[in-house]
């Protein structure tokens, strides 16, 4: 994970070992701090110009304030970002983030290496808070709005609090005028807040929930009850009040009922930490499990469940959730659904991506779900909605069980890579349901010793005669001869011709002789096997274009025994399928073919059942010039 090398760092945080280069030097901050030390000079990022290229927006950004925990973390993986320390300013002022301290520039250096890494200020526009606070410490992040929020709620923000997660409250606006104007009871609209403490007093036998919390302007408080010098604190004992820390000083901090407090403020942001950026001692921590994916046109870009035909393409991953909370029925986790480098895109005009995911009940066996499951079935869970955002995500309880999630864009066909993560209270185990590949093949069909042959195999011994001439060897050309003369009669296939390749394909399958041709007995084997082939293209060219759409291809190689991992579909779309994701049955041929042919020769060359073979180059070139 990453950590902010700037000219002021709040703390000193061990940069962590594998934090990842990004400077176009290649060079690692240490690197590029020696370098300037020998010549003397102070550090001048030339990745990131001081001028307009790296600026180019006049308004006050909308990341209001920036936590105490430095990190640079993209897409679950820590990223080293260096920066100089030349800020944008305007008439003397830091025209971006600034802290009520003026000397105070770490949260401004943080903020420049964030819009750094995202290209540009311009691009952090539109972002949120949340997305700055995810992008500062790796976290998730949730809001709650108080008036909706679950009955738990109190809760919910004592084990955040325990877990060391940042915790941020906020009055809205309803427009700009609001915009730090102060309520008579001394908050601040539409101003960052801090959530520092919760905690409970006696008051005569009564329990009173109380919340601390900080203006990070280190003044202007709360003057309500509770409120520093408020009478409440007369009614508790001085233990409580040693304990609650509770003395008037005027430094932004104060202490509200809760009950006030959700009447107050409208909206809690909470960001929770992965365990990685915790302190190694922090005893409250979510188990955390990343999954990286793609939706890729064609193959995993399924759409929505609106989308019934495609929807069960997308990637979907298994979790099985074994223990519950303590004292509860159920097991919380957090799904976390982001897409990746969008914000980077934006420059070039790409927008977020409307997303979301669905959870199910897993039927019990593992693979792929199939279309069949997602006609019949209903989801269990949802993503609260499928939006625009980098990343949607929610809390959920369900009972220990297993389930299935399906991430997803809301049209197919749309095109990105996203991360998924799953905080859980418990510890869960997820795994991708896309990653394995498991072959089926039927053992090949023995040729029939030609006196048993009966007498329509006998005719079809003549056809063989004509086909194969004098030789009676059946050759690539004579093959494509006899197959375009036969299939141009077929009127339900959108055919072309068949090709050359195509044919050379066949023979390198069904030749078991090796001679590059087809004798009799092979010839036979082929024919039945062709019949096979048509069957299963007219059976699965559901929409009976003639064609195979790669959903319809997907499908038919299930059914004909190929469980593909999604990187490998993707790559078979991109080989044979047309612009419009359809195969021609000639594709469809020159695809099954080499799929089966690949798949035997695997078969013939492992030792007892392993799942790999041992090859060197001369071997390896051979199989695939043979393939
Ligand atoms: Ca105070
Ligand atoms: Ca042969
Ligand atoms: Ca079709």
């Amino acid at each position: 994970m990453p950590y902010l090398h700037g000219a002021a760092g709040p703390q000193a945080h061990p940069v962590p070992k594998d934090a990842r280069t990004t400077h176009s030097s290649g060079q690692s901050f240490e690197q590029l701090r020696q370098g300037c030390l020998q010549a003397g000079r102070l550090f001048e990022d030339m990745d990131f110009p001081a001028d307009n290229t790296s600026l180019f927006y006049s308004e006050r950004p909308p990341v209001p304030f920036v936590w105490k925990r430095p990190g640079f973390w993209q897409h679950s993986e820590w990223l080293d970002v260096v920066i100089d320390d030349r800020l944008p300013t305007f008439r003397g002022r830091l025209v971006f983030l600034h802290s009520a301290d003026h000397n105070e520039f770490w949260s401004a250096l943080l903020e420049k290496a964030y819009a750094k890494l995202n290209g540009s200020y311009e691009a952090l526009k539109g972002g949120s808070t949340v997305e700055a606070m995810e992008d500062f410490t790796g976290g998730v992040a949730e809001t709650f709005l108080t008036r909706e929020a679950p009955q738990d709620f109190y809760a919910i923000l004592g084990k955040a609090l325990k877990r060391g997660s940042l915790l941020g409250c906020s009055m809205d606006i309803r427009n700009a005028a609001e915009s730090e104007a102060r309520t008579p009871f001394g908050l601040i609209k539409g101003h960052a807040y801090t959530v520092t403490g919760l905690d409970q007093v006696d008051v005569r036998g009564q329990k009173i929930e109380l919340i601390r919390v900080r203006n990070p302007w280190g003044q202007v408080e709360w003057n309500g009850p509770w409120s520093d010098s408020s009478p409440e604190w007369q009614s508790v004992g001085l233990a409580d009040q040693k304990r609650l820390c509770h003395a008037a000083l005027d430094d932004g901090e104060f202490w509200m009922a809760f009950e006030d407090f959700r009447a107050h403020f409208d909206k809690v942001e909470l960001c929770n930490l992965t365990p990685d950026a915790l302190q190694e001692d922090a005893l409250h921590r979510w188990e955390v499990a990343v999954h990286q994916g793609s939706w890729v046109r064609g193959s995993t870009a399924g759409g929505c469940r609106n989308f019934l035909d495609t929807f069960w393409t997308n990637p979907q991953i298994k979790l099985s959730l074994t223990e519950k909370d303590e004292g509860q029925e159920g097991c919380t986790f957090l799904v976390a659904l982001m897409q990746k480098d969008r914000r980077k895109l934006k420059r070039f005009g790409a927008d977020m991506l409307t997303i979301g995911y669905a959870i199910y009940q897993s039927p019990g066996r593992d693979g792929h779900l199939d279309k069949d499951f997602f006609r019949y079935h209903a989801s269990l869970a949802r993503s609260r909605t499928f939006i625009n955002l980098r990343e949607v995500s929610d809390r959920f309880r369900l009972p220990p069980g297993e389930y299935v999630l399906v991430p997803s864009t809301f049209e197919p066909h749309q095109e990105a890579d996203f991360c998924l993560r799953i905080f859980s209270e418990k510890k869960a185990i997820s795994r991708d349901l896309d990653g394995t590949v498991d072959i089926d093949l039927p053992e090949p069909p023995q040729p029939t010793p030609p006196e048993q042959e009966t007498e329509e195999e006998q005719q079809f011994r003549a056809l063989f005669r004509r086909v194969a001439g004098e030789d009676m060897e059946v050759t690539a050309e004579e093959l494509e001869y006899v197959l375009n003369a036969v299939l141009q009669k077929r009127k339900d296939l959108k055919f072309k011709k068949l090709s050359l390749i195509s044919c050379r394909n066949i023979i390198s399958l069904m030749d078991t002789s090796g001679n590059g041709k087809l004798e009799f007995s092979e010839f036979r084997v082929f024919w039945d096997k062709l019949k096979q082939w048509i069957n299963l293209f007219t059976e699965f060219d559901v929409d009976r274009s003639g064609t195979m759409s790669s959903y319809e291809l997907r499908t038919a190689l299930r059914a004909s025994g190929f469980q593909l991992s999604s990187r490998l579909l993707q790559l078979i779309v991109l080989r044979y399928a047309d612009e419009g994701l359809q195969l021609d049955l000639d594709d469809f041929l020159n695809c099954l073919v080499r799929l089966e042919n690949a798949s035997r020769v695997f078969q013939a060359l492992r030792m007892k059942n392993q799942d790999f073979i041992h090859l060197n180059i001369n071997e390896f070139i051979n199989l695939t010039m043979n393939i």
